[in-house]
């Protein structure tokens, strides 16, 4: 069974992508209800939250992708960014670390959790 890992800036700009449509969606769905005003303000309301929510999102991927560290993938010889110690390539989801000690294990995505480190260290 193959490991489906995704990428994390894309994770990321996949979810922000995902706001803007939902926001599209409930603005939308608000115009059906123009004889409800209430309904349709606040269809409107969350429409327009979800959007300006999105813009956020693709702010702080703006902001991530300035800590991201380009590196050449192994596997398909594309560029690629990751985040954090374990990450996988945007192109071919290849896993990739960043830790030395991690390579050749078994992909695990709680290696970037920090609490994780911990109970591996006592
Ligand atoms: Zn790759």
């Amino acid at each position: 069974m193959a490991l489906q890992y995704k990428n994390k800036i894309n994770k990321i700009r996949g979810f922000a992508l995902g706001l803007i449509f939902a926001g599209m969606i409930l603005m939308y769905l608000g115009l059906f209800f123009k004889g409800t005003e209430w309904a349709m303000v606040t269809l409107m309301m969350l429409g327009v939250i979800a959007i300006i929510f999105s813009t956020v999102v693709y702010f702080w991927i703006g902001m991530l992708s300035t800590k991201a560290v380009v590196v050449t993938c192994p596997s398909c010889e594309k560029q690629t960014k990751m985040l954090g110690r374990v990450d996988a390539c945007m192109h071919c989801r290849q896993p990739l670390t960043m830790d030395r000690s991690l390579e050749g294990k078994e992909f695990d995505e709680r290696y970037n959790s920090k609490k994780h480190q911990k109970e591996l260290e006592q």
